[in-house]
């Protein structure tokens, strides 16, 4: 029987969807292990996020409130889960592999003396206990790690599991002292990236281009995306080139995505990109030449330059919805 205690990723106003792949995660564990969920909804003025995860099934919906916790650095942050975990008697701790849940949750595991397994893709059996499948080598390989401390602390690979919708059911919001004690980092600022459009990590369609599209990258990428609503990505050697900026970076060392609908364009499917998108739903690949990689993974492939190829694919959608 576990106890499971998610930490919910949030923006200070509303849930991430990642949170709701944390919660299938747990569902599956418990399918496994039997046991329950609580949530843990941490931050300041964050009532309201709290209040609209109760209907997800969870045993309890933890609130833990400071002044501090605005802008949450990750030694005050894992402070506040692993006192909060102790409070509950949890023995997994869940959270998502976001940027926060890297940071803080080996953190939680050494104040909790857990053993710990990070970018979980699944659940598994290894003579009878649990084994949390997590891909290793750029994905090349599948590891199946069992942790042998009373308690478990996870990071989950959000692409790898549902968003699950909310059940109905009302569980109890409970508030938590919490305390994230003295740290010696403070948080100064925070330059977020301003963009209508929507994030890259959560989109349904991810329009992403390699170095093949030069400078001529936001030319050939924006109006595809603009029209689907969906988010820009890159690889890395686009990223590396100067074509996109940082943060569309996808694959090993970015991000992972895994929406409906991937565009390639222009991206010879390296492994380390691979690690970041193969688990989309649909892969729409477009480069000229036809032996790269790229094609091994796609659905749907165009063997074109494009350049050409694009725009044209732009306007017959257009054409087609007028
Ligand atoms: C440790 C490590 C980590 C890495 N992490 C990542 C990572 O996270 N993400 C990542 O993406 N890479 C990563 N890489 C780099 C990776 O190995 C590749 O170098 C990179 O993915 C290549 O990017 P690319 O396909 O855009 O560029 P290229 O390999 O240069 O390919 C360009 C492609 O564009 C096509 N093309 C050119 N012109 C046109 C045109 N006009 N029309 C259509 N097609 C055209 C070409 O045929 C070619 O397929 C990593 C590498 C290492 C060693």
């Amino acid at each position: 029987m576990s106890k499971i205690l998610i930490i919910a990723d949030h923006d200070n106003g509303s849930a991430k969807k990642i949170t709701l792949n944390t919660i299938d995660f747990a569902k599956q564990l418990i399918a496994k292990r039997g046991g329950s969920f609580d949530i843990a909804v941490i931050g300041s003025g964050v009532a309201g996020v709290a209040a609209a995860l109760t209907g997800h099934g969870a045993g309890a919906v933890h609130l833990a409130e400071h002044a501090d916790l605005a802008h949450p650095l990750a030694q005050g942050f894992a402070k506040v889960v692993a006192d909060l975990a102790k409070a509950v008697g949890a023995d997994v701790v869940a959270m998502s592999a976001s940027s926060l849940g890297k940071d803080a949750l080996p953190r939680v595991a050494v104040r909790l003396q857990a053993g710990m397994a990070s970018d979980v893709i699944g659940i598994g059996d290894a003579g009878g206990s649990v084994a949390y499948r997590r891909p290793m080598w750029a994905g090349n390989l599948v590891g199946d790690v069992v942790i042998d401390t009373p308690v478990h602390v996870v990071t989950v690979r959000s692409s790898a599991f549902d968003a699950i919708a909310a059940s109905g059911g009302a569980s109890p919001v409970q508030s938590f002292a919490a305390d994230p004690g003295s740290s010696r980092a403070k948080f100064v600022r925070f330059d977020g990236t301003q963009s209508s459009r929507p994030d890259l990590g959560e989109a349904t369609v991810v329009v992403a281009g390699g170095r093949g599209l030069k400078d001529r990258f936001g030319a050939i990428t924006e109006p595809l995306a603009d029209l689907l609503n969906g988010a820009i990505g890159a690889s890395r050697a686009a990223v590396d080139d100067g074509f996109a900026p940082n943060d569309y970076q996808i694959g090993q060392t970015g991000k992972v995505v895994a929406p409906q609908l991937y565009f390639a364009i222009a991206i010879s499917g390296a492994v380390q990109h691979l690690a970041g998108m193969k688990n989309s739903k649909v892969i729409v690949a477009i480069n000229k030449n036809a032996d790269e990689p790229i094609f091994k993974v796609a659905d749907y492939g165009l063997v074109a330059d494009a350049f050409t190829a694009v725009p044209e694919l732009v306007s017959k959608i257009k054409a087609l919805r007028s």
